[in-house]
């Protein structure tokens, strides 16, 4: 089977089926991003430092999609969802969720192409009770 990860870098194995989101945060004017970018987009700096976080935050929007490239699966379900320490993340997401449940992601497959390539990246779904 081949799997092909569309989450490139901008995630991390955080170990027992987790990962963690690679931010960046700009050295010179304190700017955060997801996924860590090359250059500061507030400052141009290009001093900015690796900074891994808890894959995990609160639904601020989402939706469903039921269009799209014939190789995803549809709907296709996307989300803002916000960290704890203020950065936003868009991504898909699956199970019970809506505007201000506690989500958490993991790697999951979005898509599959007719050649048998699994298409995967990061997925919220609700976080467990033991997260809380
Ligand atoms: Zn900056």
């Amino acid at each position: 089977m081949t799997i092909h990860s569309l989450a490139g870098d901008a995630v991390e194995d955080a170990g027992e089926g987790s990962i963690r989101f690679v931010t960046g945060q700009c050295q010179a004017c304190g700017n955060r991003a997801f996924p860590m970018p090359p250059i500061c987009s507030n400052c141009q700096s290009t001093d900015i430092v690796r900074k891994p976080v808890e894959a995990a935050g609160t639904v601020y929007s989402l939706t469903e999609v039921h269009v799209g490239p014939a190789e995803w699966h549809r709907p296709v379900r996307l989300a803002y969802v916000d960290l704890p320490d203020g950065l936003r993340v868009f991504g898909h997401w699956r199970g019970s969720v809506g505007i201000g449940t506690r989500v958490r992601a993991r790697m999951g497959e979005v898509g599959k192409d007719a050649a048998g390539t699994h298409f995967t990246t990061y997925v919220f779904e609700p976080a467990e009770a033991s997260d809380a």
